[in-house]
């Protein structure tokens, strides 16, 4: 394909896309800005593609590059006894790049409670595993809220804690309803980990009325510990988000956590979920670092999207529509309805020097 209309560049220019022998390469341009944008290609930390493992993996490249997402985070499909099967026959196989979470339940999401039971969680064999596979491990997953835990309590959080800091590598944590209460799930947690789900609403979850972070989550944050939205079938509260952002708490990360049960709804893609975070207050400028730089420093993947001499390395090119493109709805995780009054569409992907269009979003 190609594209003929001047483009914004995330962060100010005017440019054109050109095709030429080595590559894409971006050319500035003096005429007035178009409609399209872009900027470095997207990444979403938390996804589900463990699929034909998992009941819950979706296709990888159904959430890939035809949805401008270049970059996936496995958020804990796999664990240190299904990981080699994810490395082997997912991550080859999908055209979109996939970085993974080791679930601190050996055997992942293969079953929905991976560590009520002790038996379940192993420590040398986790770290044995990352070890294998250092170029796919971005670090470690717990899921840290009572019915996935039981009896375990703070157990699984304090062993991927172990694992993550003997690795080197840093914790992503599920959060949602108590036990574990979230002052004693957060005070684990520190510089670079990642809470996912941050905005998911059910009984003690950590902020206040007035969007402002509760002490623990805000003691977390001053340590360096990141928001991710991880919106899910279940976690992502409109209303809390709006209020945290309009009180300068937006989220380091956006992502989608998409599995099975929710690609249909509420959560769709990524890009609908970033129009979400836009109409919740986010700056369009800041929705994009949400899913470019923060996310792709977490994955380990932040390599310039753009060469000295304009050659394009990787990139999503996206339009902001008025109207909402046919298929989309837009619910949180409780049902309520927003009504962004912009659309963020993905229209192409440049990647390996070839322009490529992207689905409908
Ligand atoms: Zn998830």
């Amino acid at each position: 394909m190609t594209i003929d209309e001047p483009l914004r560049v995330i962060g100010g220019r005017t440019a054109r896309l050109a095709p030429g022998p080595d590559g894409v390469r971006l050319t500035p341009d003096d005429g007035p800005p178009g409609e399209l944008f872009a900027g470095p290609g997207w990444a979403d930390a938390h996804a589900h593609v463990y699929d034909g493992m998992t009941e819950i993996g979706v296709a990888a490249d159904e959430v890939g590059l035809a949805t401008g997402v270049h970059l996936l985070g496995d958020a804990g499909s796999a664990g240190a006894a299904t990981l080699n099967g994810l490395v082997k026959y997912v991550v080859p196989a999908a055209e979109v790049r996939i970085r993974a979470w080791v679930n601190i339940g050996s055997y992942g999401l293969v079953h929905m409670r991976e560590t009520a039971d002790i038996r379940d969680v192993d420590v040398d064999a986790t770290l044995a595993a990352i070890d294998r596979h250092r170029d796919i491990v971005c670090g470690v997953k717990v899921r840290s809220s009572g019915v996935i835990v039981g009896a375990m309590g703070l157990q699984p959080l304090q062993l991927g804690r172990l694992v993550a800091r003997e690795a080197g590598l840093p914790l992503m944590v599920h959060i949602g309803e108590a036990p574990p209460l979230i002052e004693d799930v957060l005070d684990l947690l520190g510089d670079g980990d990642v809470v996912t789900h941050c905005y998911h609403g059910k009984t003690g979850h950590p902020w206040r009325a007035d969007g402002r972070p509760s002490p623990a989550l805000d003691r977390a944050l001053n340590r360096g510990v990141r928001l991710d939205v991880g919106h899910g079938a279940a976690s992502f509260a409109a209303d809390i988000a709006r209020r945290a952002i309009a009180a300068g708490f937006p989220p380091h990360s956006i992502s989608t956590d998409v599995h099975v049960r929710n690609i249909r709804g509420p959560v769709h893609d990524l890009p609908t979920t970033m129009t979400k975070l836009l109409a919740c207050g986010m700056p369009l400028d800041d929705v994009i670092a949400a899913v470019t730089h923060a996310p792709r420093d977490v994955l380990g993947a932040a390599e310039p999207w753009l060469d000295e001499d304009g050659v394009v390395r990787h990139a999503t090119v996206f339009r902001l529509t008025e109207t909402a493109p046919p298929h989309r709805t837009y619910k949180d995780a409780r049902g309520v309805i927003l009504d962004p009054r912009a659309h963020i569409v993905p229209v192409a992907t440049v990647r390996n020097g070839t322009l490529t269009a992207a689905g409908p979003g």
